[in-house]
């Protein structure tokens, strides 16, 4: 399938991660989700050939490259059927990590994350602190020898794997607005006062997702990440990345889908000509086909401006929005042009839609995408 231009550093490294993706697999990709189990031979192979650590710095074992970089490693991977939801809290905590951790804690966790031995888990979500994030009440106290946690999380995902958990947590209050002053910790994921329990879900990806207590759990003071109370501006220098990152995988997934779509709307044939030649199928295979070139572009638009080092807030938010509505329309059309057989296992479809429905809501919330652009470009207000 053509796609927009790519430099030839770009191409050997959609060629490469391809090659890796499609040795894994879609099918075994889709049965690890079905039972629960986890993808880590195709995280460690990633790992391994130098793509999980794109983005860190090679003093650290890394590569060094832009965001860019690794957002073609989530398109490829997702364009060969393995969507990897796990590296979309990656980019956020690599890249408060690499932003604004002290010498100590990047060298005690980035060389790790670059070779795929450790994983981290991002904590920010609460029961009743979702989209306003002003309203996170896990609380941290100052003690004699550091700090004292305690709270609860939900919607953690990937905590059967972290080392380590970066946590969003109230160190005080703004006297005149009442909004929560936000710190962030590195916080050991075994450290004593921490307890888990998976929240079941209809989701099918290898990714599971989890509420998280803190109970009094104690961390000296080095477990700060930057200065206290700026937690927020920290966590939203990665959401951009973050926001590249989801539009790569869902521009993977509209690959994906288009594909498989047109293959089998070129080969089944239920009347004289296959079903593909009827346009009830063909042009909806087509619209997105035409809309995933102009949802390329604009990825690569936005890690340009990201990687440049400018202000990427809408491109990314506009790159994040089209991609994932795409997503899930090349999906559902794969399905249609399927028949019966866009239910059937052996096609691996449908498990793939709820991934792509799943990013009209987290990490990225659509509404507050349109919010962004209603506010900052449109200049029409706040509405809460
Ligand atoms: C698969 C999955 C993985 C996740 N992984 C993580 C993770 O690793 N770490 C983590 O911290 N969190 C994670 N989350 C949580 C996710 O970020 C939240 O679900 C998300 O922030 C929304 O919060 P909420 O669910 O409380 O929804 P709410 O905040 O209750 O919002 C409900 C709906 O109202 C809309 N809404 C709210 N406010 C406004 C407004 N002002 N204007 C317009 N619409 C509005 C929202 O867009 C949404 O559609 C994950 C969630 C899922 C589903």
């Amino acid at each position: 399938m053509p796609i927009v231009e790519r430099t030839e550093e770009e191409r050997m490294i959609l060629d490469a991660v391809g090659q890796i993706a499609a040795d894994y697999g879609p099918t075994r990709f889709a049965q690890a989700g079905r039972a629960g189990e986890d993808t880590t031979e195709l995280w460690n192979n990633l790992a391994r050939a130098g793509f999980i650590g794109i983005t860190i710095p090679e003093e650290f074992g890394g590569s060094g490259q832009g965001v860019g970089a690794l957002s073609l490693v989530l398109e490829e991977t997702a364009a060969r059927g393995c969507p990897m939801m796990n590296m979309v809290a990656f980019s956020v905590y690599v890249t408060v990590l690499i932003k604004h951790g002290s010498e100590a804690q990047k060298r005690q966790w980035l060389p790790g994350l670059a070779d795929g031995t450790k994983r981290l888990a991002f904590a920010v979500t609460e029961p009743n602190a979702g989209t306003n994030t002003h309203k996170v009440q896990t609380r941290a106290e100052r003690t004699e020898s550091g700090w004292k946690i305690s709270g609860s999380k939900y919607y953690i995902t990937g905590l059967e794997h972290a080392s380590g958990i970066l946590v969003v947590a109230k160190t005080g209050e703004d006297p005149v607005t009442g909004r929560g002053k936000l710190s962030l910790f590195m916080v050991p994921a075994d450290a004593p006062g921490i307890s888990k329990s998976l929240i079941p879900t209809d989701m099918r990806s290898p990714d599971l997702q989890y509420t998280l207590f803190f109970e009094d759990v104690c961390v000296g003071e080095d477990a700060i990440v930057g200065k206290e109370g700026e937690g927020l501006k920290m966590v939203f220098s990665g959401l951009n990345a973050e926001r590249i990152i989801v539009a790569s995988l869902c521009n993977g997934l509209s690959r994906y889908a288009i594909d498989r779509g047109a293959a089998y709307a070129r080969e089944r044939s239920v009347w004289k000509a296959p079903i593909g030649t009827h346009q009830a199928i063909a042009h909806p295979l087509a619209e997105a086909y035409a809309r995933l070139q102009s949802s390329l572009l604009m990825t690569q638009r936005a890690s340009r401006i990201y990687d440049a080092d400018e202000d990427a807030g809408e491109a990314s938010n506009i790159a994040k929005l089209i991609a994932a509505d795409l997503a899930t329309f090349a999906l559902d059309r794969a399905i249609q042009t399927h028949g019966g057989n866009g239910m059937a296992q052996e096609y691996g479809l449908a498990v793939l839609w709820i991934i792509a429905r799943v990013q009209h809501i987290a990490p990225v919330r659509r509404e507050m995408t349109l919010n962004y652009f209603a506010q900052n470009s449109l200049d029409l207000g706040k509405s809460y």
